[in-house]
């Protein structure tokens, strides 16, 4: 059987971009981030290209176990930590280390009766109102982390920039010096940035980074792809060409006959669409390649199939090969096309597409 609809992961590319990450910050012990199932691209495929990285970070404890399951040996951080007793338990028989941003976690701690104990990064909030303890919350929490008897020493130290994208906003300037001045008097192992301070704000490297999006190729920023840091497409998204077709003149295509032809026009039908992850608000002329050839969608998407516009390859037949994204498309070009960040596209990917690895 073949499949229309597969993606191709690129093992090589990851490791690649890793090295990228160790030029940017070669002093830094680099933390993995692979949740959401790898930002779509497979957490067990991925970690096979992961032996020159520190640890993993996943974001719920599921993904912790799933990894330990697997065979998965590493350290790996729970970034959204637990909220129970039962599930400190999971985090210390799976042996995985939590994030700690609350009070009511530090309780938790403090109440637990057995003798493991857990390893833990405690999160400051520096500005983002997410997760993490407040500035003036935060040596109270340390102490009573340090004095905790079911917690691991030392401890680790953390918090998360929220506007590292943007590099005219201070808001991260803001953020490293709140954490600096909260953190300098301890001497433990400290870690501020993801990609877009590792690639932006030199500052925000310490001891450890947090890389995600770039390590699958892509750039945190909206104006700029990640062939531009030296980064290597992870993911490539293909299909097939179901049909080719002669429409005249006054004819419209798709749902709502949004797009009505001004010329006579090569009409392509692919057998992608919001069924697979390929994004419903693509506008018309989002590029994609058909026999690696730029050509522009036309017509709104579907749950399977798309149409282009192929007058301009008329040798294009049933069968050819499609990019939806990936190597010779930037995924983040067709982000820009359905106003939404090349993230949701790569975790967007569904079931329905076969999973391949090179
Ligand atoms: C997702 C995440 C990262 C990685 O972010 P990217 O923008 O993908 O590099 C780092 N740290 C935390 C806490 C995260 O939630």
């Amino acid at each position: 059987m073949i499949n229309s609809a597969y993606a191709l992961i690129n093992l090589s590319a990851i490791e690649h971009n890793i090295a990228k990450v160790k030029e940017y910050a070669p002093q830094a012990k680099i933390m993995a981030v692979i949740k959401a199932n790898a930002y779509g691209h497979g957490l067990l495929t991925v970690v096979k290209a992961l032996a020159e990285v520190d640890a993993v970070a996943v974001a719920r404890i599921s993904e912790g176990i799933r990894l330990r399951n697997a065979g998965f040996k590493d350290r790996v951080l729970i970034l959204e930590g637990f909220v129970s007793v039962q599930e400190l338990e999971d985090l210390i028989i799976y042996d995985l280390e939590a994030v700690i941003h609350s009070w009511e976690q530090i309780e938790v701690l403090k109440a637990y009766q057995a003798k493991q104990k857990l390893s833990v990064w405690l999160k400051l909030d520096s500005g983002m109102n997410r997760l993490g303890l407040k500035v003036k919350e935060f040596s109270a929490a340390y102490q009573q982390l340090q004095s905790c008897h079911s917690v691991n020493q030392p401890i680790s130290l953390m918090t998360h920039l929220s506007s590292a994208d943007d590099v005219n906003s201070d808001v991260t300037v803001q953020q490293i010096s709140r954490f600096n001045d909260v953190v300098n008097e301890y001497p433990d192992d400290k870690s501020i940035a993801n990609s877009a301070g590792l690639l932006a704000w030199p500052d925000s490297i310490t001891d450890w980074v947090r890389p995600g999006i770039m390590l699958y190729g892509v750039s945190p920023f909206q104006d700029k792809n990640g062939k531009e840091f030296g980064l290597k497409p992870v993911m490539s998204f293909f299909s097939r060409l179901l049909a080719v077709k002669d429409i005249a003149i006054g004819d419209s295509v798709g749902y709502a006959g949004t797009w009505v032809c001004q010329k006579p026009t090569k009409l392509g039908v692919i057998a992608i669409g919001y069924g697979d992850g390929y994004p419903r608000y693509a506008k018309p002329g989002t590029p994609v390649l058909v026999n690696g050839q730029r050509v522009s969608l036309v017509g709104r998407v579907s749950m399977d199939m798309i149409t282009v516009d192929l007058t301009s390859e008329s040798k294009a037949k049933a069968g050819d090969p499609v990019t939806l994204w990936g190597e010779g498309l930037a995924v983040e070009e067709i982000a820009h096309y359905s106003d939404t960040i090349p993230y949701t596209l790569l975790c967007g990917v569904t079931q329905r597409v076969e999973m391949r690895t090179k």
